[in-house]
């Protein structure tokens, strides 16, 4: 039996990275999947290949998780397609990092916008059905920003730290109607967005190597080992897992470093 049979899943941000891994693993493990995606054309190649790896049921729907009305409307076709949404995984996410004083309006507005406005437009679209009926299972992609800070990254962990407040908070509120509301905590990943962040740096290569050496492991993340974590809590394997964060990050954030 496969772990996700039956369930339909609805992944923000899945047209690549952490997102697409997990849409994919989802799809694996016999989950319907909607991939909930601002670029759309990403979103159909991604679902298409999702498709042909493992025949499951796959809905591409252009979404901006800032805009509730448009995760409201993934959320409508996601119901027309497969008749709920059992799971969803709150993922989609930007890296705005400043100096907190040079930072711009915009900047802070642009990263809750995303990063925490997103989740909780996630969440509030999907809650009404899983209450009803009884049962769901929310995970949002948080990070290890979320308890930890390094300096000249603000205000992303601002926003991280909320995501984990809002994991607990709605954990707490809708654990009598068997709503479990989790989070992952990713430390270093292989996507897009990490290789964004060390171009950005004045030697990129040395950045990296950096990244590299202060890993316990010796290597980062995959976007799978985020995927896997993602499944379990997503499964009826986790059934008094709630208001929690797991930490995927090769032990990274436990190390005490000068
Ligand atoms: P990527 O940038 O590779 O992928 C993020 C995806 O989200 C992109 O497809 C992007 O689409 C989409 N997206 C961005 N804005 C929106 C929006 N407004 N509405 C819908 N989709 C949107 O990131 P990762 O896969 O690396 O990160 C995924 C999550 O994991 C994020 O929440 C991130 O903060 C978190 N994380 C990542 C870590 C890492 O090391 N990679 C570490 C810790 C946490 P488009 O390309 O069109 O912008």
């Amino acid at each position: 039996m496969k772990r996700l049979a039956g369930k339909a899943a609805l992944v923000t941000g899945a047209g690549r990275g952490i997102g697409a891994a997990i849409a994919l693993a989802f799809a694996r493990e016999g989950a319907s999947v909607v991939l909930a995606e601002l670029d759309i054309d990403t979103a159909q190649q991604t679902a298409a290949h999702i498709k042909a790896q493992t025949g499951a049921r796959v809905l591409a729907v252009r979404t901006d998780v800032t805009q509730s009305a448009s995760v409201q409307q993934a959320v409508s076709e996601a119901e027309q397609a497969f008749g709920a949404v059992d799971v969803l995984v709150n993922n989609a996410g930007i890296n705005v990092f400043c100096d907190p004083l040079t930072m711009t309006d915009d900047d802070w507005r642009r990263c809750f916008a995303v990063d925490l406005d997103g989740v909780w437009n996630g969440c509030r679209a999907v809650l009404p059905g899983m209450v009803e009926r009884g049962t769901g299972s929310i995970v949002n992609i948080a990070s290890t920003h979320a308890f930890k800070i390094i300096p000249g990254c603000f205000p992303y962990p601002v926003a991280k730290h909320g995501v984990i407040g809002l994991t607990r908070a709605l954990g707490i509120e809708y654990a009598p109607r068997n709503v479990r509301v989790n989070a992952i905590a990713p430390g270093y990943i292989e996507t897009q967005l990490t290789h964004d962040w060390w171009n950005e740096q004045p030697d990129p290569a040395a950045a990296q190597q950096a990244t590299l050496d202060l890993q316990p492991m010796k290597r980062i993340g995959r976007p799978e080992e985020v995927a896997m974590t993602a499944v379990f809590l997503a499964s009826d394997e986790a059934p008094f897992i709630n208001a929690s964060c797991i930490t995927v990050d090769g032990g990274r954030s436990a190390l005490y470093h000068d």
